[in-house]
């Protein structure tokens, strides 16, 4: 409890580093990994792994807690994490969800609808007056901070206001803000999900989700939904994760301010056709972000003048950053998302690339795009 009060009074740069360490005199610094599927009986708290989790999966789920003030649970990845939420729907339900987002996401939620578990109502979320319209009637609302791979920004705080009204619950994928861009918690969400894959863990080393909620009532169906899904990670990948999260500010200092840059560059190339980072102040998001979000972000969008072709030998010429679906960790990755159907499928520019801005100098990734991009 001590522990708890104290991370609620630090900024989140230092909740990364101090919370989910054990406390006790003689304990070690780092929560150690416990690999054990089960634990000697006749103690509260341990007993099976996939029912009660363990001490090292505890651990990532105080600091992701304490970073989006709530109670978090982990998952073996954020689809999974995802599953459990679309599974503690009702049958029947009524769901508003994104047309464009992640492809992960819009495909889960159309499998759903397909099997008969819920139905949809597919709605451009950075659409505030399209999503009030859609919502009366529905159960829930699923929204994205900062969309895949379009990087619309999202009135959170509207929309979550708006979707309380009409009686639905609201999760809110917040992958590409993170915590430090925004706590959908505070502004009233019901469940906050983050692909951990991505800038928590930081480093492409390990699948893994998580839901954060405060609601007790809502935490407890998500931990049966774990439980029963099966869906609790390994603890080596927990131990990752808390290791890659207590990086996690400074990783997100430096990604930022080389997309921030980045993004101007690339808007002054002469190859590339429009950019879009929340950053600029062109973005068609930028004043939402501006009022929304904490930071705009290491991900950026660009088309890249003329064909698929034309983008895809921009991602072939790359020497130091890597072609390479995924985001959120500390080497750069590109990719151009319109070679996935789903993608391709929600209007995403044939010749759009998405990069995942890391860590590296930012001459060096400006060197390397500007080679690839030709002259
Ligand atoms: C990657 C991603 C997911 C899925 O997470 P996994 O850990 O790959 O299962 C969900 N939402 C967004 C925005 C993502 O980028």
């Amino acid at each position: 409890m001590e522990a708890m009060s104290r991370e609620q009074k630090l900024h989140p740069d230092s909740v990364v580093v101090s919370a989910g360490r054990p406390e006790v005199p003689g304990a070690p610094v780092n929560q150690p990994i416990v690999l054990a599927a089960t634990f000697r009986a006749g103690a509260d708290g341990n007993a099976y792994l996939r029912n009660e989790s363990s001490d090292t999966v505890r651990a990532l789920e105080e600091a992701l807690g304490a970073l989006d003030g709530g109670s978090a649970l982990v998952f073996a990845s954020g689809m999974a994490a995802l599953s459990a939420v679309i599974d503690s729907r009702p049958v029947g339900c009524t769901a508003v969800v994104p047309a464009a987002a992640y492809s992960g996401t819009v495909s889960a939620f159309a499998a759903a609808e397909r099997l008969g578990r819920m139905s949809l109502r597919p709605v451009d979320i950075t659409d505030t007056d399209a999503v009030r319209a859609a919502l009366p009637g529905a159960d829930l609302l699923w929204l994205e901070t900062v969309t895949n791979p379009l990087l619309g920004v999202v009135d959170v705080p509207e929309l979550v206001d708006a979707a309380h009204e009409a009686g639905a619950l609201v999760g809110v994928d917040a992958t590409f803000s993170t915590p430090r861009g925004i706590r959908p918690l505070d502004v009233g969400a019901d469940v906050v999900l983050h692909s951990a894959t991505k800038f928590l863990s930081g480093h492409s080393d390990v699948l893994l989700g998580a839901l954060v909620a405060r609601d007790t009532d809502l935490v407890e169906t998500i931990a049966t939904r774990r439980s029963l899904g099966g869906a609790m990670p390994g603890a080596l990948e927990c131990y990752l994760a808390l290791r890659g999260v207590r990086t996690f500010a400074v990783r997100m200092d430096r990604a930022e301010a080389n997309a921030a840059e980045l993004a101007c560059r690339l808007e002054r190339h002469p190859s590339v056709t429009r950019v879009r980072y929340p950053g600029l102040a062109s973005d068609p998001g930028h004043e939402r972000a501006t009022r929304v979000l904490r930071g705009f972000g290491a991900m950026i969008s660009f088309e890249v003048a003329g064909t698929a072709d034309d983008a895809e030998r921009v991602c072939s010429r790359v020497r130091l950053i890597t072609h390479a679906t995924s985001l959120g960790g500390v080497e750069s990755l590109i990719e151009r998302r319109a070679r996935y159907d789903v993608d391709a499928g929600f209007g995403t520019p044939a010749a759009l690339l998405r990069m995942s801005v890391g860590i590296e100098h930012v001459e060096d990734l400006w060197q390397d795009l500007e080679h690839a991009l030709g002259a």
